[in-house]
């Protein structure tokens, strides 16, 4: 088969990639639309490349010959941009230069002054510089995630590169006339080329699509474990968290300490300043909450104004600090909505596994219920929970409740807030 032929092949199959990434990329969500449409750009490119080379016999040589590495050059910096974009790396207007540089520089070696050396050079060069950014950007660890996909990509753009230089290598030290023309099959390396012209539109495009499926696996991944409005880890992903705390604790005898945290007549604030003011206290305690927190230490949203933290590696009585800690910093944390300071406090309850919980779910019932005391036992407070989860709590702090019943005029932030005294108490 002569390289005509492959090159009427490749171009049929680049062009029907590109008919299906078209229609696949309308499906894709808008973030990965951009990275899409100049790979397909790229795709055609190359597929205009091949056909030019195929059919272009009855042009003017050097004319068939520009048009075709112009768009082999420039399909290559498309994939260049669409890397790029997917990768969310800046994409400027020098990007294009080596292409255009190809360009210029096959025009004038064809038409002015024909030689296929520095034109093959030149060509070499620009692909090779082109792949060989792809590389470095696919392998750059700190931008998008590392998958399968992704390497499999990497591993074809270094091997288009390796492939132009080897070539350009073995045409400039063989023995070949400036007429040479790569279109023919003159050559086994003509047919070889025809055909890895195919590999990144058809190959990389099925790697390219599934880098982007990748990504959006991972991103609703990400979604499913994700509270949306406070961006800390929701139930699902606390109990997976918690039950491997849980069983690695319990296997090495460790200390594991489990908090519950409330907020504290939420319902009063969400009636009074509106339902937005209320998701941004929820962020506002969210983020007071976490403050304090130990890299190792989990905290996730559980529901409506509930927090739950899980403290690895931790003994009660540190626990029961930290905890207390917290809920004064959500007190003394400072909120207004409307120009009008919010008074906002919390309640917790926090349980340190006893040997008596066999499951993670024992641990969280027995905070949870420490929780409802505290909430009973006036608000604003930490109370620990008994190992046999009986319902007489340890106090551990005795201030006075912020919130006076369901008056809402109460949420008014109290002047004296946050300088009661902590009392920790047994
Ligand atoms: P307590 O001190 O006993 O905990 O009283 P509370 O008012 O905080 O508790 P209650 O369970 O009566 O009310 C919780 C409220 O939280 C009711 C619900 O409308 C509100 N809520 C739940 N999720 C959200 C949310 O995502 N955003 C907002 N703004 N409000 C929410
Ligand atoms: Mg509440
Ligand atoms: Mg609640």
């Amino acid at each position: 088969m002569d390289a005509k032929t492959i090159f009427t092949m490749a171009s049929i199959m680049v062009l029907a990639n590109g008919a299906i990434l078209t229609a696949m990329g309308r499906e894709l969500p808008a973030s990965l639309r951009p990275a899409a449409r100049q790979w397909c750009l790229g795709t055609l490119l190359v597929a205009f490349g091949c056909i030019v080379f195929a059919l272009g016999g009855p042009l003017p040589r050097p004319l068939m010959l520009t048009a075709a590495n112009a768009g082999f050059a420039f399909g290559l910096t498309a994939y260049c941009v669409a890397i790029r974009r997917f990768l969310r790396l800046p994409v400027g207007a020098w990007l294009f230069l080596p292409a255009l540089a190809a360009s210029l520089v096959v025009a004038w070696f064809s038409a002015v002054m024909p030689n296929f050396h520095v034109r093959m050079a030149v060509v070499s060069v620009v692909w090779v510089g082109l792949m060989a950014m792809c590389v470095r950007d696919l392998m750059n660890r700190g931008r998008g995630e590392a998958s399968l996909a992704r390497s499999i990509l990497t591993a074809m753009f270094a091997g288009v590169g390796l492939y132009a230089a080897g070539r350009c290598m073995l045409y400039l030290f063989a023995d070949v006339s400036e007429s040479f023309a790569v279109e023919s099959g003159g050559n086994w390396l003509n047919v070889l080329s025809a055909l890895l012209m195919t590999t990144l539109p058809v190959m990389g495009t099925t790697a390219f699509l599934l880098m982007c499926s990748d990504r959006l696996q991972r991103g609703l991944e990400r979604a499913a474990d994700t509270d949306y409005l406070t961006g800390l880890p929701n139930r699902r992903s606390l109990a997976r968290a918690g039950v491997e705390a849980f069983l690695s604790a319990r296997q090495a005898g460790g200390g594991l300490c489990l908090a519950v945290f409330d907020i504290d007549k939420f319902k009063a604030i969400n009636d009074t300043y509106g339902h937005d003011a209320g998701d941004r206290v929820l962020v506002h305690v969210a983020n007071r909450l976490r403050a304090g927190l130990r890299p190792a230490d989990l905290i996730a949203r559980t529901g409506g104004e509930e927090f739950v933290v899980l403290f690895r590696d931790m003994a009660e009585a540190d626990g029961l600090a930290i905890v207390e800690r917290m809920r004064a910093a959500v007190e003394n944390g400072g909120f207004s909505a409307d120009g009008e300071g919010i008074a906002l406090t919390v309640s917790a309850g926090l349980a340190a596994r006893a040997t008596r919980d066999e499951t993670y779910d024992d641990l969280l019932r027995r905070a949870d219920a420490a929780l409802y005391r505290a909430k009973a036992n006036g608000r604003n407070r930490v109370e620990a929970a008994r190992p046999d989860g009986t319902a007489d709590a340890r106090r551990v702090r005795t201030a006075p409740p912020a919130l006076a019943a369901e008056d809402t005029a109460s949420l008014a932030v109290n002047p004296e807030a946050g300088s009661a005294p902590v009392q920790i108490s047994r």
